[in-house]
């Protein structure tokens, strides 16, 4: 393990499960059995937790598709949640 990293296991910031997560200097890297991998910002963290479980699960699945596995852990950036609302029919 590099120095600066820390890991330890927290409620999954998508599902809420039980999530293995290294943290970095502004940097999260999350493996959860519900979700996969996937990675965001501490500014991204902050964004997420505020929204609905429903577009929690949206901005996952717009990152995977973006990453098109060619990332190993898809980013989950903040914006990405109020885009997601734009299109979505209300
Ligand atoms: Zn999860």
């Amino acid at each position: 393990m590099a120095a600066g990293l820390r890991s330890f296991k927290a409620a999954c910031p998508v599902c809420g499960e039980i999530a293995a997560h290294t943290a970095s200097a502004n940097l999260m890297r999350v493996v959860c059995l519900n979700c996969g991998r996937f990675q965001l910002s501490d500014a991204a963290l902050q964004a997420l937790v505020r929204l609905p479980a429903h577009e929690r699960e949206l901005m996952l699945t717009k990152a995977r598709q973006e990453a098109q596995g060619g990332e190993s852990y898809p980013s989950l950036r903040a914006f990405r949640g109020a885009a997601a609302r734009a299109t979505l029919p209300t």
